[in-house]
């Protein structure tokens, strides 16, 4: 099983008791171990004391680590400074059970004696592990693999640990590869939004420990997760060799909620799977290099993957290219939110739930079957991929459909791709309205596909309805979901409308991407109160 440390910074003598009150916060939320970062304390002379105090208090076993500027910490003295405090933490009386060594530090002959006398000196049940480390907050090191062949072969290295930035999601596979071929306990992770792959999932090739940071604080290294993600959402101590992963493919994709909801509708339904973030780059390009790698991976068992903005079009392309199925929904719109990947034979299939949820969200407010929508005009604010998804799924269930969008012309394209085509309802029916035809007073039903109202979007206060627009008795739904309550939601609501809010739809298409990969579809309820 892969232990979690918690990396606790302790600048200054006087930070040592909430530093000991963080670990115990730490023990609590689940971590086994804490990582004691000395780096600036340690370049203090009067500091042996607050160092012999974590190590004597501390409430769970300990790692002792100075991390040097030139490998991503803050400790600017040379190795000799650095081996002198290590020495003297390990012979204060109550040594740390791991001692993290650079190893560029036993490089450095003075050094490294300094190190091996002061472990030489303790009773064998006494010395602490040395783990000998290497990081490079640039990129993958140019020796990573000598570097890792020299750990694995110094009888002195007990834990043997790699640590650089990811570039793309690529780099998690080789840490991967490092763990498969490790020749003892091993740690092998990416730092960097993009190496949160390897920090959870290493789990499954072997990791002997992952690190984290409490929720309250910023962490020690870029992307680390925090020990309650680790423990609770991801359940890193249940991970197997046989844990299936899936996860969410998008640009920027750190702010998604899917990691949160699948993750608990796993744990619910007793699967061992896990759903992570997984950013790939905004090009065609870095989209199918990274997925390709990711699908082909002979042991990381990539069981499917939702793709938000902006790689829904390219998720067609590339199932199309792999000679992969599409679903009626992904072939009429031309973009999709899900790849289900089969187990046994590896056949891609893309589908799009955006437009199921998005018509069952409406067809239920509406009381109508979400097949049927005959007799009802509905208004589509915006011509980008959810007004397209909404106007097919409208149009298909054989409402009439009128599209409105800031760009005129980018709605009469919309219009023109689907009006006409035929539905499960006869011809489908979707024009283009012109920006005064929101007034009509003609609509049953608004939809904003517009970023409208989300926050940290483009028009965060403003709605996509004006004012005088009569709402009374109509339904106004809301793609957008951050907020939920954002302000067409408001002043719908305070107008008399009926309101579907955007987190039921996005709930809905997360529990139809669910059914996809396991063939359950779980309850959004369970969720929406969590
Ligand atoms: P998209 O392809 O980028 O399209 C955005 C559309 O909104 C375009 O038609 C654009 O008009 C218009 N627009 C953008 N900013 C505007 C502004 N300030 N004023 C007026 N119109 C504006 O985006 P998308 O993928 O369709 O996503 C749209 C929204 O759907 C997102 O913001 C997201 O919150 C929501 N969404 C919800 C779910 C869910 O499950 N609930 C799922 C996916 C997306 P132009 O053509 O003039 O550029």
């Amino acid at each position: 099983m892969t232990l979690v440390a918690c990396s606790v910074t302790v600048d200054r003598p006087d930070l040592v008791s909430p530093a000991l009150d963080r670990a115990l916060n730490a023990k609590a939320d689940g971590a086994d171990l804490v990582e004691w970062r000395i780096d600036l304390l340690a370049m203090l002379p009067d500091a042996s004391g607050a160092i012999q105090r974590l190590l004597r208090d501390s409430p769970l076993p300990t790692i002792l680590t100075i991390r040097s500027e030139s490998e991503g910490g803050a400790f600017d003295g040379s190795p000799i400074e650095a081996a002198r405090v290590l020495a003297a933490a390990i012979a204060c009386g109550a040594p740390p059970h791991f001692v993290d060594v650079e190893a560029s530090l036993l490089r450095d002959r003075r050094a490294s004696d300094v190190v091996h006398a002061a472990l030489a000196a303790l009773e064998e049940s006494q010395r602490p592990s040395l783990v000998v480390s290497l990081h490079d907050l640039a990129g993958r090191p140019k020796a990573l693999w000598s570097e890792l062949e020299r750990m694995w072969s110094d009888p002195a290295c007990h834990v043997a640990k790699v640590a650089w930035t990811a570039r793309t999601l690529r780099d998690n596979l080789e840490a991967f590869e490092v763990l498969g071929s490790r020749q003892g306990p091993t740690i092998a992770l990416c730092m960097g939004e993009q190496g949160v792959l390897s920090r959870v999932m290493g789990a499954k090739f072997g990791a002997f420990l992952t690190f984290a940071r409490l929720d309250d604080e910023e962490g020690t290294a870029p992307g680390q997760p925090t020990v309650r993600e680790l423990v609770d959402r991801y359940r890193i101590k249940a991970i197997t060799h046989h844990t299936r992963v899936y996860g969410v493919v998008g640009w920027p994709v750190s702010h998604s909620r899917g990691p949160i909801v699948h993750n608990a509708w796993f744990d619910q339904l007793g699967l061992d799977a896990r759903y992570l973030a997984l950013p790939m780059g905004p090009t065609w390009e870095s989209f199918k290099a990274s997925l390709a790698e990711l699908v082909e991976h002979p042991v990381l068992g990539l069981a499917g993957v939702s793709v938000t903005l902006p790689h829904k079009e390219h998720l067609v392309r590339f199932v199309q290219e792999r000679g992969g199925a599409l679903d009626d929904a992904s072939l009429a719109i031309g973009a999709a939110n899900t790849l289900v990947i089969d187990p046994v034979s590896r056949a891609l299939r893309a589908c799009n739930t955006d437009a199921l949820a998005g018509i069952e969200s409406l067809a239920e407010a509406l009381g109508r079957a979400s097949d049927d929508l005959r007799g009802l005009r509905v208004a589509i604010l915006g011509a980008g991929g959810v007004a397209r998804a909404m106007a097919w799924a409208c149009a298909n269930a054989g409402a009439h459909v009128v599209v409105i969008n800031r760009t005129h012309e980018r709605a009469v394209a919309l219009a023109a791709t689907l009006d006409g085509r035929s539905g499960e309802r006869g011809p489908m029916r979707v024009e283009v309205g012109e920006g005064a035809s929101i007034r009509c007073g003609c609509f049953h039903a608004f939809i904003n596909a517009t970023p409208m109202g989300m926050q940290d979007g483009p028009a965060p206060d403003e709605s996509p309805i004006p004012d005088e627009v009569a709402l009374d008795g109509v339904i106004v739904m809301d793609t957008v979901y951050v907020p939920e309550r954002t302000p067409l939601v408001q002043q719908a609501t305070s107008r008399g409308a009926r309101v579907v809010t955007g987190s039921g739809m996005f709930l809905r298409q997360a529990a139809l991407q669910c059914e996809l990969w396991t063939g359950t579809r779980p309850s959004t309820i369970s969720v929406q109160e969590s």
